[in-house]
């Protein structure tokens, strides 16, 4: 899914004429010193990466001062939370919090909904999954007729709100419910909203993903990747995208799981299938290996893809070997795989010269897909050949994780030595 950050969410929540805070994004605490003093009075300033609980990874802070906010920014880029580094922060007018409250919309798949679906909470700001169940409040939504005002209204005093609060509520939801639908978001939780001292409601937070197969509808967002990313796309998931976008025939993924390109240890990775790829890291695991990269060409793809594919997972630089993970019993037809694969390993191999190759395959024309690989591969296999480390298997080897992890682990090593003896 496209995901949002909170400020960008916000962004859009603002444009559509939803309260929020008075704010803005820095990335450097200079910058977050110049948005406090353009807001003036104490702020909130807000960590900025896709992960709840923020709050209790010490990435909202509260402060009175630009030269405090500056401070908090400071402490805050400087973090890690789960793995993400925080690049940017959110500052915002500090909230005078009277109540805080949660509401999410999202896709109820149940069977006998298939709709929106509206989830409310009196109880806002802690996760979801710690509020009782019984204090949660959920709707389906008639996907042709939408959530009208009655509904709201109806839903509010379910839900325990006041008499005098009702048209305030049911106004705030159904506007929600509205920009749903117009921005073709899958999810959008606004937890907390609050209400202030002074009665307003006002957005505190925000999630917001957009359904990626409506991203195309909106150039407005301008959403370089209609794929679930955790941060900015790199050159090679802008590459894997354009692969994919541009020819529908089979599944051609390619995405950039951040490897540092200096380490020894990284595997081109070559999975076809998602299960194919879980037992290919598991192949990977248990010798110490790591994917430099996550692939997927299955869905019958046809050769051009697999190649495109296959020679961008190839030209990473200093990987320490490629691995075509076919542990499966594929029905699609393999001798595409076997083609593309005779061609980028001429294309590539001369450029790494003996880098470990261990090709699996197996299923669907197994006898004619390692015959093409055979052969196609014949001359650049020869001892001294650029290929002497490539090594083909069929269907003896398509559960043995273990024997396939090893044998690259094994090539892997010769190969580096080899690398190591050449001062490179
Ligand atoms: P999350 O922890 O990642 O969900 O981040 P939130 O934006 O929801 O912030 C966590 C909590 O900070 C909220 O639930 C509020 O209780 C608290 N908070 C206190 N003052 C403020 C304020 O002025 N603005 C915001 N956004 N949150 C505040
Ligand atoms: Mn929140």
């Amino acid at each position: 899914m496209a995901k949002f950050l909170e400020y960008q969410g916000k962004e859009w929540l603002r444009k559509a004429g939803m309260p929020v805070p008075k704010g803005k994004v820095a990335s450097s605490p200079e910058e977050a010193k110049e948005v406090a003093e353009w807001i003036g009075g104490p702020v909130a300033v807000k960590g900025q990466v896709q992960a709840g609980g923020r709050g209790k990874a010490g990435i909202v802070k509260l402060v009175n001062t630009p030269e405090e906010a500056a401070a908090a920014a400071a402490e805050i880029l400087s973090k890690t939370v789960k793995g993400l580094p925080v690049r940017q922060v959110l500052i915002e007018e500090k909230l005078d919090i009277k109540k805080e409250y949660y509401c999410s919309f999202v896709i109820n798949n149940a069977r006998e909904a298939r709709s929106p679906m509206l989830m409310f909470s009196t109880e806002g700001g802690m996760d979801i999954e710690s509020v009782p169940e019984e204090l949660i409040f959920k709707l389906n939504i008639d996907p042709i007729f939408g959530f009208k005002t009655y509904d709201a209204i109806d839903f509010c005093v379910k839900a325990g709100i006041p008499d005098d609060e009702l048209s305030k509520f049911a106004s705030f939801l159904t506007k929600l419910a509205k920009i749903y639908k117009e921005y073709d978001c899958q999810t959008l939780e606004i937890n907390p909203f609050v209400m202030t001292g002074n009665g307003d409601l006002v957005c505190a937070d925000c999630k917001m993903e957009i359904d990626n197969s409506a991203v195309g509808r909106h150039p407005e967002f301008g959403i370089k990747i209609a794929r679930d990313l955790p941060g900015e796309p790199t050159e090679l998931d802008l590459i894997g995208w354009s692969i994919e976008e541009t020819d529908a025939r089979g599944t051609g993924f390619l995405m950039n799981m951040g490897y540092d390109e200096v380490s020894p240890g990284y595997i081109g990775y070559h999975p076809i299938g998602g299960g194919s790829a879980m037992m290919g890291l598991d192949a990977l695991n248990q010798v110490g290996l790591k994917p430099a990269n996550y692939a997927d060409t299955s869905g019958n793809p046809v050769g051009s893809k697999i190649y495109r594919v296959a020679k961008c997972v190839l030209s990473q630089p200093n990987i320490d070997g490629y691995l075509l993970g076919g542990f499966m019993m594929a029905n699609q037809e393999q001798w595409h795989h076997a083609n593309a694969l005779v061609k980028v390993l001429w294309e590539e191999l001369p450029k790494k010269p003996g880098l470990p190759c261990v090709l699996l395959l197996c299923g669907n024309k197994e006898d004619e897909s390692l015959e093409i690989l055979r052969k196609g591969l014949a001359d650049l296999m020869t001892p001294d050949g650029p290929g002497k480390r490539i090594e083909i298997y069929g269907k003896e080897y398509v559960t043995d994780t273990k024997f396939i992890g090893e044998r690259l682990a094994a090539l892997a090593k010769e190969y580096r030595a080899e690398k190591e003896a050449h001062g490179k």
